[in-house]
Protein backbone atom coordinates (compact mmCIF):
# COMPACT_ATOMS: atom_id res chain seq x y z
CA UNK A 1 0.00 0.00 0.00
CA UNK A 2 3.27 2.46 0.24
CA UNK A 3 4.02 1.53 -2.77
CA UNK A 4 0.62 2.72 -4.25
CA UNK A 5 0.91 5.70 -2.33
CA UNK A 6 4.23 6.62 -3.26
CA UNK A 7 3.55 5.57 -6.86
CA UNK A 8 0.43 7.84 -7.36
CA UNK A 9 1.90 10.82 -5.03
CA UNK A 10 4.00 11.64 -8.08
CA UNK A 11 2.75 13.34 -11.21
CA UNK A 12 -0.45 15.04 -11.99
CA UNK A 13 -2.05 14.42 -8.35
CA UNK A 14 0.81 16.55 -6.25
CA UNK A 15 0.03 19.01 -9.06
CA UNK A 16 -3.95 18.79 -7.99
CA UNK A 17 -2.45 19.00 -4.35
CA UNK A 18 -1.30 22.15 -4.27
CA UNK A 19 -4.40 23.68 -5.83
CA UNK A 20 -5.75 22.18 -2.86
CA UNK A 21 -3.89 24.30 -0.24
CA UNK A 22 -1.30 21.63 -0.26
CA UNK A 23 -3.45 19.13 1.80
CA UNK A 24 -1.90 15.79 0.50
CA UNK A 25 -4.68 13.60 -1.25
CA UNK A 26 -6.81 11.22 0.98
CA UNK A 27 -6.50 7.60 -0.07
CA UNK A 28 -9.21 4.95 1.11
CA UNK A 29 -7.57 2.61 3.54
CA UNK A 30 -9.66 -0.62 2.19
CA UNK A 31 -9.57 0.09 -1.73
CA UNK A 32 -7.12 2.57 -1.61
CA UNK A 33 -8.57 4.56 -4.44
CA UNK A 34 -7.43 8.52 -4.35
CA UNK A 35 -10.56 10.47 -3.35
CA UNK A 36 -10.61 12.13 -6.15
CA UNK A 37 -11.80 8.78 -7.92
CA UNK A 38 -13.84 7.40 -5.29
CA UNK A 39 -15.39 10.78 -3.66
CA UNK A 40 -15.47 12.35 -0.37
CA UNK A 41 -13.75 10.24 2.07
CA UNK A 42 -15.26 9.49 5.69
CA UNK A 43 -12.53 10.63 8.29
CA UNK A 44 -11.32 8.50 10.67
CA UNK A 45 -8.36 9.28 13.84
CA UNK A 46 -4.83 8.95 12.68
CA UNK A 47 -5.06 9.93 9.63
CA UNK A 48 -7.19 7.03 8.46
CA UNK A 49 -9.66 7.84 5.43
CA UNK A 50 -12.35 5.35 3.97
CA UNK A 51 -14.59 5.98 1.48
CA UNK A 52 -18.11 5.67 1.17
CA UNK A 53 -18.34 2.77 -1.17
CA UNK A 54 -16.65 1.10 1.49
CA UNK A 55 -17.72 2.07 4.48
CA UNK A 56 -21.05 1.07 2.71
CA UNK A 57 -19.93 -2.31 1.63
CA UNK A 58 -18.71 -2.78 5.67
CA UNK A 59 -22.48 -2.20 6.93
CA UNK A 60 -24.07 -4.46 4.66
CA UNK A 61 -21.39 -7.34 5.59
CA UNK A 62 -22.45 -6.08 9.09
CA UNK A 63 -26.05 -6.62 8.75
CA UNK A 64 -25.95 -9.90 6.95
CA UNK A 65 -23.74 -11.41 10.04
CA UNK A 66 -26.50 -10.12 12.01
CA UNK A 67 -29.48 -11.80 10.32
CA UNK A 68 -27.77 -15.08 9.88
CA UNK A 69 -29.70 -17.20 12.40
CA UNK A 70 -26.08 -18.04 14.15
CA UNK A 71 -25.01 -15.03 14.78
CA UNK A 72 -24.85 -13.40 18.37
CA UNK A 73 -25.55 -9.98 18.77
CA UNK A 74 -24.16 -10.25 22.33
CA UNK A 75 -20.91 -11.64 21.27
CA UNK A 76 -20.45 -8.76 19.12
CA UNK A 77 -21.12 -6.20 22.01
CA UNK A 78 -19.02 -8.46 24.48
CA UNK A 79 -16.35 -8.08 22.45
CA UNK A 80 -13.08 -6.11 23.93
CA UNK A 81 -12.96 -2.45 22.21
CA UNK A 82 -16.04 -3.13 20.19
CA UNK A 83 -19.08 -0.43 20.82
CA UNK A 84 -21.98 -0.09 18.35
CA UNK A 85 -23.45 2.83 17.48
CA UNK A 86 -27.15 2.48 17.11
CA UNK A 87 -28.15 4.58 13.89
CA UNK A 88 -31.67 4.66 15.04
CA UNK A 89 -31.23 7.29 18.02
CA UNK A 90 -29.45 9.61 15.31
CA UNK A 91 -32.59 8.34 13.16
CA UNK A 92 -35.55 8.90 16.03
CA UNK A 93 -34.61 11.12 18.55
CA UNK A 94 -37.85 10.75 20.23
CA UNK A 95 -36.71 7.05 21.44
CA UNK A 96 -33.52 7.90 23.16
CA UNK A 97 -34.01 9.08 26.94
CA UNK A 98 -33.79 12.94 27.37
CA UNK A 99 -35.67 15.39 29.50
CA UNK A 100 -39.27 16.12 28.56
CA UNK A 101 -40.12 19.13 27.82
CA UNK A 102 -42.09 21.28 30.59
CA UNK A 103 -45.35 22.20 28.63
CA UNK A 104 -44.94 25.91 27.79
CA UNK A 105 -46.39 27.75 29.78
CA UNK A 106 -47.57 30.67 27.60
CA UNK A 107 -50.08 27.86 25.96
CA UNK A 108 -52.44 28.45 28.90
CA UNK A 109 -53.68 32.23 29.82
CA UNK A 110 -55.51 31.07 32.91
CA UNK A 111 -53.05 30.70 35.78
CA UNK A 112 -53.51 26.95 37.26
CA UNK A 113 -54.89 28.30 40.51
CA UNK A 114 -56.31 31.53 41.19
CA UNK A 115 -56.56 32.48 44.35
CA UNK A 116 -59.89 34.24 44.13
CA UNK A 117 -61.51 31.22 43.16
CA UNK A 118 -59.82 28.88 45.83
CA UNK A 119 -63.71 28.07 47.61
CA UNK A 120 -63.49 29.63 51.17
CA UNK A 121 -63.14 26.92 54.31
CA UNK A 122 -67.14 27.22 54.54
CA UNK A 123 -68.03 26.23 51.21
CA UNK A 124 -65.31 23.59 51.06
CA UNK A 125 -66.61 22.10 53.91
CA UNK A 126 -70.60 22.61 52.71
CA UNK A 127 -69.20 20.57 49.63
CA UNK A 128 -68.07 17.90 51.77
CA UNK A 129 -71.16 17.94 53.41
CA UNK A 130 -72.92 16.59 50.83
CA UNK A 131 -71.00 14.11 50.51
CA UNK A 132 -69.40 12.66 53.88
CA UNK A 133 -71.39 11.91 56.77
CA UNK A 134 -70.58 13.22 60.52
CA UNK A 135 -66.26 13.29 60.96
CA UNK A 136 -67.75 16.74 61.40
CA UNK A 137 -63.72 18.01 63.06
CA UNK A 138 -62.42 16.13 60.57
CA UNK A 139 -64.13 18.14 57.75
CA UNK A 140 -63.43 21.22 59.76
CA UNK A 141 -59.76 20.85 60.04
CA UNK A 142 -59.11 20.38 56.12
CA UNK A 143 -61.02 22.50 55.05
CA UNK A 144 -58.64 24.93 56.17
CA UNK A 145 -55.61 23.28 55.97
CA UNK A 146 -56.30 23.12 52.13
CA UNK A 147 -57.62 26.78 51.83
CA UNK A 148 -54.15 27.87 53.55
CA UNK A 149 -52.01 25.28 51.84
CA UNK A 150 -53.73 26.55 48.25
CA UNK A 151 -53.74 29.78 49.17
CA UNK A 152 -49.87 29.91 49.56
CA UNK A 153 -49.06 28.64 46.55
CA UNK A 154 -51.08 30.60 44.73
CA UNK A 155 -49.19 33.60 46.45
CA UNK A 156 -45.58 31.87 47.09
CA UNK A 157 -44.98 33.78 50.10
CA UNK A 158 -46.84 36.62 52.25
CA UNK A 159 -44.55 39.47 53.11
CA UNK A 160 -41.27 37.70 53.23
CA UNK A 161 -42.96 34.92 55.93
CA UNK A 162 -43.14 31.68 54.32
CA UNK A 163 -45.77 29.83 55.27
CA UNK A 164 -45.24 26.48 55.94
CA UNK A 165 -46.64 23.81 54.38
CA UNK A 166 -50.02 22.23 55.69
CA UNK A 167 -48.87 18.42 54.89
CA UNK A 168 -51.53 16.09 57.03
CA UNK A 169 -52.22 13.07 58.89
CA UNK A 170 -55.33 11.69 59.41
CA UNK A 171 -56.18 8.63 62.04
CA UNK A 172 -59.26 7.15 62.01
CA UNK A 173 -60.36 3.37 61.64
CA UNK A 174 -60.62 1.66 58.37
CA UNK A 175 -63.85 2.13 56.10
CA UNK A 176 -64.48 5.75 58.38
CA UNK A 177 -64.08 7.92 55.25
CA UNK A 178 -60.19 8.76 54.81
CA UNK A 179 -59.62 8.13 51.07
CA UNK A 180 -63.75 9.30 50.09
CA UNK A 181 -62.52 12.62 51.90
CA UNK A 182 -59.41 13.25 50.17
CA UNK A 183 -61.09 12.14 46.54
CA UNK A 184 -64.11 14.40 47.52
CA UNK A 185 -61.92 17.42 48.05
CA UNK A 186 -59.48 16.94 44.99
CA UNK A 187 -63.12 16.91 42.47
CA UNK A 188 -63.91 19.91 44.35
CA UNK A 189 -60.94 21.60 43.55
CA UNK A 190 -60.61 20.46 40.36
CA UNK A 191 -56.67 19.36 41.21
CA UNK A 192 -55.13 15.70 40.22
CA UNK A 193 -55.11 13.28 43.08
CA UNK A 194 -52.90 9.88 43.15
CA UNK A 195 -53.63 7.74 45.92
CA UNK A 196 -50.61 5.29 46.87
CA UNK A 197 -50.35 2.54 49.39
CA UNK A 198 -47.61 2.80 51.74
CA UNK A 199 -47.18 -1.22 52.33
CA UNK A 200 -45.91 -1.41 48.93
CA UNK A 201 -43.30 1.43 48.92
CA UNK A 202 -39.97 0.56 49.58
CA UNK A 203 -36.54 1.66 50.08
CA UNK A 204 -35.13 2.51 46.52
CA UNK A 205 -33.30 -0.40 45.34
CA UNK A 206 -35.01 -2.99 47.29
CA UNK A 207 -38.52 -4.92 45.61
CA UNK A 208 -41.14 -3.27 45.71
CA UNK A 209 -41.91 0.35 44.72
CA UNK A 210 -39.66 3.08 45.17
CA UNK A 211 -40.63 6.49 46.89
CA UNK A 212 -40.64 8.59 44.09
CA UNK A 213 -43.41 6.59 42.25
CA UNK A 214 -46.16 8.17 44.02
CA UNK A 215 -44.79 11.19 42.01
CA UNK A 216 -45.11 9.57 38.74
CA UNK A 217 -48.64 8.41 39.64
CA UNK A 218 -49.83 12.14 40.39
CA UNK A 219 -47.37 13.27 36.60
CA UNK A 220 -49.89 10.26 35.23
CA UNK A 221 -53.54 12.11 37.21
CA UNK A 222 -52.40 14.81 35.88
CA UNK A 223 -52.39 13.88 31.84
CA UNK A 224 -48.55 14.39 32.43
CA UNK A 225 -48.73 17.85 32.50
CA UNK A 226 -46.10 19.18 34.92
CA UNK A 227 -47.90 22.71 36.03
CA UNK A 228 -50.88 20.64 36.94
CA UNK A 229 -49.23 17.69 38.67
CA UNK A 230 -47.29 19.69 41.03
CA UNK A 231 -50.33 21.71 42.28
CA UNK A 232 -51.90 18.33 42.98
CA UNK A 233 -52.54 16.01 45.92
CA UNK A 234 -51.05 13.01 46.76
CA UNK A 235 -52.73 10.67 49.20
CA UNK A 236 -50.74 7.73 50.94
CA UNK A 237 -52.83 5.14 52.53
CA UNK A 238 -51.53 2.56 55.43
CA UNK A 239 -49.18 4.69 56.25
CA UNK A 240 -49.61 3.08 59.90
CA UNK A 241 -47.49 0.52 58.12
CA UNK A 242 -44.63 2.25 57.70
CA UNK A 243 -44.01 2.61 60.95
CA UNK A 244 -40.42 1.65 62.76
CA UNK A 245 -39.89 -1.75 63.30
CA UNK A 246 -39.64 -3.10 67.01
CA UNK A 247 -37.05 -5.54 67.94
CA UNK A 248 -35.25 -5.57 64.72
CA UNK A 249 -31.93 -6.43 63.82
CA UNK A 250 -32.26 -6.19 60.11
CA UNK A 251 -32.35 -3.66 57.82
CA UNK A 252 -35.60 -2.06 57.87
CA UNK A 253 -36.22 -1.03 54.31
CA UNK A 254 -40.18 -1.28 54.29
CA UNK A 255 -40.50 0.92 57.58
CA UNK A 256 -38.46 3.36 58.91
CA UNK A 257 -36.39 3.66 55.67
CA UNK A 258 -39.47 4.58 53.88
CA UNK A 259 -40.23 7.33 56.28
CA UNK A 260 -36.92 8.47 56.01
CA UNK A 261 -37.12 8.40 52.35
CA UNK A 262 -40.37 10.72 52.22
CA UNK A 263 -38.81 13.73 54.38
CA UNK A 264 -37.96 14.71 51.09
CA UNK A 265 -40.78 14.70 49.10
CA UNK A 266 -42.87 15.58 51.95
CA UNK A 267 -40.99 18.93 52.40
CA UNK A 268 -40.17 19.70 48.35
CA UNK A 269 -37.48 18.64 46.25
CA UNK A 270 -37.11 18.26 42.90
CA UNK A 271 -37.43 14.86 41.49
CA UNK A 272 -36.87 13.27 38.05
CA UNK A 273 -40.06 11.02 37.25
CA UNK A 274 -40.22 9.25 34.13
CA UNK A 275 -43.28 10.34 31.72
CA UNK A 276 -45.94 7.75 31.02
CA UNK A 277 -44.37 4.94 32.90
CA UNK A 278 -43.76 3.71 36.98
CA UNK A 279 -40.25 3.33 36.48
CA UNK A 280 -36.99 4.51 35.13
CA UNK A 281 -35.63 2.71 32.43
CA UNK A 282 -33.84 3.55 29.25
CA UNK A 283 -36.74 4.46 27.34
CA UNK A 284 -38.84 6.69 28.60
CA UNK A 285 -38.09 10.43 28.68
CA UNK A 286 -37.85 12.11 32.32
CA UNK A 287 -38.87 15.18 33.55
CA UNK A 288 -38.45 17.16 37.03
CA UNK A 289 -41.57 17.51 39.19
CA UNK A 290 -40.81 19.85 42.21
CA UNK A 291 -43.01 18.78 45.45
CA UNK A 292 -42.73 22.26 47.18
CA UNK A 293 -46.30 22.84 46.01
CA UNK A 294 -47.61 19.31 46.47
CA UNK A 295 -50.06 18.65 49.08
CA UNK A 296 -49.30 15.19 51.20
CA UNK A 297 -52.34 13.53 53.09
CA UNK A 298 -51.13 10.54 55.16
CA UNK A 299 -54.19 8.24 56.40
CA UNK A 300 -54.25 4.70 58.54
CA UNK A 301 -56.07 3.28 60.80
CA UNK A 302 -53.03 2.95 63.30
CA UNK A 303 -54.20 -0.30 65.44
CA UNK A 304 -53.14 -0.07 68.98
CA UNK A 305 -52.30 3.77 69.27
CA UNK A 306 -55.54 3.47 71.72
CA UNK A 307 -53.31 1.47 73.80
CA UNK A 308 -50.48 3.59 74.01
CA UNK A 309 -52.73 7.09 74.53
CA UNK A 310 -54.80 4.96 77.23
CA UNK A 311 -51.21 4.03 78.77
CA UNK A 312 -50.47 7.72 78.84
CA UNK A 313 -53.40 8.75 80.08
CA UNK A 314 -53.32 6.48 83.07
CA UNK A 315 -49.87 7.33 84.00
CA UNK A 316 -50.50 10.86 84.15
CA UNK A 317 -53.66 9.90 86.31
CA UNK A 318 -52.34 7.92 88.78
CA UNK A 319 -49.92 10.72 89.81
CA UNK A 320 -51.05 13.27 92.17
CA UNK A 321 -53.58 13.25 94.82
CA UNK A 322 -56.57 12.41 92.63
CA UNK A 323 -55.76 9.79 91.24
CA UNK A 324 -58.21 8.64 88.96
CA UNK A 325 -59.26 4.94 88.31
CA UNK A 326 -56.90 2.88 86.07
CA UNK A 327 -59.90 2.32 83.65
CA UNK A 328 -61.15 5.41 83.22
CA UNK A 329 -60.63 5.39 79.93
CA UNK A 330 -61.32 1.97 78.67
CA UNK A 331 -64.80 2.90 77.00
CA UNK A 332 -63.87 6.01 76.16
CA UNK A 333 -65.07 6.94 72.52
CA UNK A 334 -63.18 9.71 72.33
CA UNK A 335 -59.98 8.56 73.40
CA UNK A 336 -58.09 8.72 69.57
CA UNK A 337 -58.83 12.28 69.80
CA UNK A 338 -56.54 12.35 72.19
CA UNK A 339 -53.57 11.34 70.57
CA UNK A 340 -50.17 13.66 70.93
CA UNK A 341 -47.00 13.94 68.69
CA UNK A 342 -44.96 11.87 71.65
CA UNK A 343 -48.18 8.89 70.93
CA UNK A 344 -47.39 8.60 67.97
CA UNK A 345 -43.44 8.81 68.14
CA UNK A 346 -44.43 5.67 70.39
CA UNK A 347 -46.05 4.08 68.04
CA UNK A 348 -43.24 4.12 65.63
CA UNK A 349 -43.38 7.22 63.43
CA UNK A 350 -39.98 9.22 63.86
CA UNK A 351 -40.28 12.93 64.87
CA UNK A 352 -38.66 13.93 61.64
CA UNK A 353 -41.62 12.34 59.99
CA UNK A 354 -44.27 13.63 62.16
CA UNK A 355 -42.48 17.23 61.99
CA UNK A 356 -43.36 17.14 58.45
CA UNK A 357 -46.93 16.52 59.00
CA UNK A 358 -48.26 19.73 60.60
CA UNK A 359 -51.94 19.00 60.55
CA UNK A 360 -52.71 15.98 62.41
CA UNK A 361 -56.61 15.15 63.14
CA UNK A 362 -58.56 11.77 63.83
CA UNK A 363 -61.87 10.09 62.17
CA UNK A 364 -64.62 8.93 64.59
CA UNK A 365 -65.48 5.22 64.43
CA UNK A 366 -68.87 5.01 62.30
CA UNK A 367 -72.03 4.18 64.76
CA UNK A 368 -75.32 2.32 63.42
CA UNK A 369 -77.10 5.59 62.89
CA UNK A 370 -74.10 6.63 60.83
CA UNK A 371 -74.37 3.98 58.27
CA UNK A 372 -78.04 4.35 57.73
CA UNK A 373 -76.88 7.54 56.97
CA UNK A 374 -74.82 6.95 54.70
CA UNK A 375 -76.85 4.79 53.05
CA UNK A 376 -79.54 6.94 51.77
CA UNK A 377 -78.19 10.66 52.25
CA UNK A 378 -75.11 11.28 50.97
CA UNK A 379 -75.14 13.23 46.95
CA UNK A 380 -74.06 9.77 45.39
CA UNK A 381 -76.06 7.78 48.20
CA UNK A 382 -75.66 3.75 47.86
CA UNK A 383 -79.90 4.08 47.62
CA UNK A 384 -79.93 6.47 45.24
CA UNK A 385 -77.77 4.93 42.90
CA UNK A 386 -80.16 1.37 43.17
CA UNK A 387 -83.70 3.65 42.86
CA UNK A 388 -82.01 5.56 39.68
CA UNK A 389 -81.49 1.73 38.17
CA UNK A 390 -84.18 0.48 38.82
CA UNK A 391 -85.94 3.90 37.91
CA UNK A 392 -84.71 3.31 34.31
CA UNK A 393 -86.93 0.34 34.32
CA UNK A 394 -90.07 2.77 35.44
CA UNK A 395 -89.51 0.69 38.97
CA UNK A 396 -89.72 2.61 42.19
CA UNK A 397 -87.66 0.90 44.97
CA UNK A 398 -88.19 1.57 48.66
CA UNK A 399 -86.77 0.53 51.84
CA UNK A 400 -88.25 0.71 55.21
CA UNK A 401 -86.52 2.61 57.91
CA UNK A 402 -86.06 -0.98 59.65
CA UNK A 403 -84.41 -2.55 56.73
CA UNK A 404 -81.79 0.26 56.54
CA UNK A 405 -80.81 -1.01 60.43
CA UNK A 406 -80.64 -4.40 59.94
CA UNK A 407 -78.76 -3.58 57.14
CA UNK A 408 -76.24 -1.28 59.09
CA UNK A 409 -76.17 -3.52 62.17
CA UNK A 410 -75.04 -6.05 59.62
CA UNK A 411 -72.05 -3.86 58.74
CA UNK A 412 -71.47 -2.94 62.25
CA UNK A 413 -70.71 -6.57 62.83
CA UNK A 414 -68.16 -6.59 59.86
CA UNK A 415 -65.86 -3.78 61.83
CA UNK A 416 -65.08 -2.39 57.89
CA UNK A 417 -66.99 0.31 58.72
CA UNK A 418 -69.20 1.56 55.59
CA UNK A 419 -67.19 0.02 53.21
CA UNK A 420 -69.39 -3.03 54.02
CA UNK A 421 -72.48 -1.39 52.91
CA UNK A 422 -72.34 -1.97 49.19
CA UNK A 423 -71.32 -5.29 49.70
CA UNK A 424 -74.27 -6.58 51.78
CA UNK A 425 -76.22 -4.28 50.08
CA UNK A 426 -75.33 -6.25 46.75
CA UNK A 427 -76.05 -9.47 48.03
CA UNK A 428 -79.45 -8.51 48.48
CA UNK A 429 -80.24 -6.39 45.43
CA UNK A 430 -78.28 -9.36 43.13
CA UNK A 431 -81.82 -11.05 43.25
CA UNK A 432 -84.69 -8.00 43.24
CA UNK A 433 -82.02 -6.47 40.00
CA UNK A 434 -82.46 -9.90 38.39
CA UNK A 435 -86.29 -11.07 38.27
CA UNK A 436 -87.60 -7.37 37.99
CA UNK A 437 -87.08 -6.33 34.61
CA UNK A 438 -88.24 -10.31 33.78
CA UNK A 439 -92.16 -8.85 34.90
CA UNK A 440 -93.37 -5.78 33.17
CA UNK A 441 -95.97 -5.64 34.95
CA UNK A 442 -94.08 -5.07 38.53
CA UNK A 443 -94.24 -0.99 39.55
CA UNK A 444 -92.29 -1.11 42.66
CA UNK A 445 -90.63 -2.85 45.13
CA UNK A 446 -90.01 -2.18 49.15
CA UNK A 447 -86.97 -4.03 51.14
CA UNK A 448 -88.34 -4.99 53.74
CA UNK A 449 -86.34 -5.94 57.50
CA UNK A 450 -87.49 -9.56 56.97
CA UNK A 451 -85.88 -9.84 53.82
CA UNK A 452 -82.35 -8.61 54.97
CA UNK A 453 -83.10 -11.01 58.13
CA UNK A 454 -83.42 -14.04 55.80
CA UNK A 455 -87.49 -14.27 57.28
CA UNK A 456 -89.36 -12.70 55.11
CA UNK A 457 -89.66 -11.06 51.53
CA UNK A 458 -89.53 -7.97 49.61
CA UNK A 459 -93.01 -5.92 49.10
CA UNK A 460 -93.89 -6.08 44.81
CA UNK A 461 -95.95 -4.04 44.06
CA UNK A 462 -98.23 -4.51 40.31
CA UNK A 463 -98.65 -0.89 38.44
CA UNK A 464 -101.53 0.87 39.27
CA UNK A 465 -102.30 -1.30 42.30
CA UNK A 466 -101.27 0.03 45.75
CA UNK A 467 -101.58 -3.96 47.34
CA UNK A 468 -98.93 -5.70 47.91
CA UNK A 469 -98.60 -9.08 45.51
CA UNK A 470 -95.63 -11.25 46.89
CA UNK A 471 -95.45 -12.52 50.89
CA UNK A 472 -94.65 -9.84 53.09
CA UNK A 473 -93.51 -12.06 56.24
CA UNK A 474 -91.54 -10.96 58.92
CA UNK A 475 -92.29 -7.31 57.66
CA UNK A 476 -94.16 -5.75 60.34
P1 LIG B 1 -60.95 4.49 54.63
O1 LIG B 1 -61.20 5.32 55.86
O2 LIG B 1 -60.56 3.10 54.99
O3 LIG B 1 -60.07 5.15 53.65
P2 LIG B 1 -62.95 4.88 52.61
O4 LIG B 1 -62.90 6.35 52.57
O5 LIG B 1 -62.28 4.16 51.50
O6 LIG B 1 -62.40 4.34 53.98
O7 LIG B 1 -64.46 4.43 52.71
C1 LIG B 1 -65.03 3.38 51.93
C2 LIG B 1 -66.36 3.81 51.34
O8 LIG B 1 -67.29 3.99 52.39
C3 LIG B 1 -66.30 5.13 50.62
O9 LIG B 1 -66.10 4.94 49.26
C4 LIG B 1 -67.64 5.76 50.89
O10 LIG B 1 -68.55 5.39 49.89
C5 LIG B 1 -68.09 5.16 52.18
N1 LIG B 1 -67.89 6.04 53.34
C6 LIG B 1 -67.01 5.85 54.34
N2 LIG B 1 -67.14 6.80 55.29
C7 LIG B 1 -68.12 7.61 54.86
C8 LIG B 1 -68.72 8.78 55.40
N3 LIG B 1 -68.33 9.30 56.57
N4 LIG B 1 -69.72 9.36 54.71
C9 LIG B 1 -70.14 8.83 53.53
N5 LIG B 1 -69.62 7.74 52.97
C10 LIG B 1 -68.63 7.12 53.62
Amino acid sequence: MTDKYNDEITGNEIEDQDDDKDEPEKFCMLCGRPEKQAGKMIDLPNNIHICRDCMQKSFDSMNQQMNNANFNYNDLLNMPNVSMIDLTNFQNPVNHPQKAKHKKKDKKAEPVLDLKKIPAPHKIKATLDEYVIGQEHAKKVMAVAVYNHYKRVATDTMDEIDIEKSNMLMIGPTGSGKTYLVKTLAKLLDVPLAIADATSLTEAGYIGDDIESVVSKLLAAADNDVEKAEHGIIFIDEIDKIAKKKNTNQRDVSGEAVQQGMLKLLEGSEVEVPVGANSKNAMVPLTTVNTRNILFICGGAFPDLENIIKERLNKQASIGFYADLKDKYDDDPHLLEKVTVDDLRNFGMIPEFLGRLPVIFTLNGLTEDMLVQILREPRNAILKQYQKLLALDEVKLEFEEDALRAIAAKAMERKTGARALRAILEEYMLDIMYEIPKDDSIGEVIITRGYIEGNGAPKILLRGQEVPLLGTAGNN
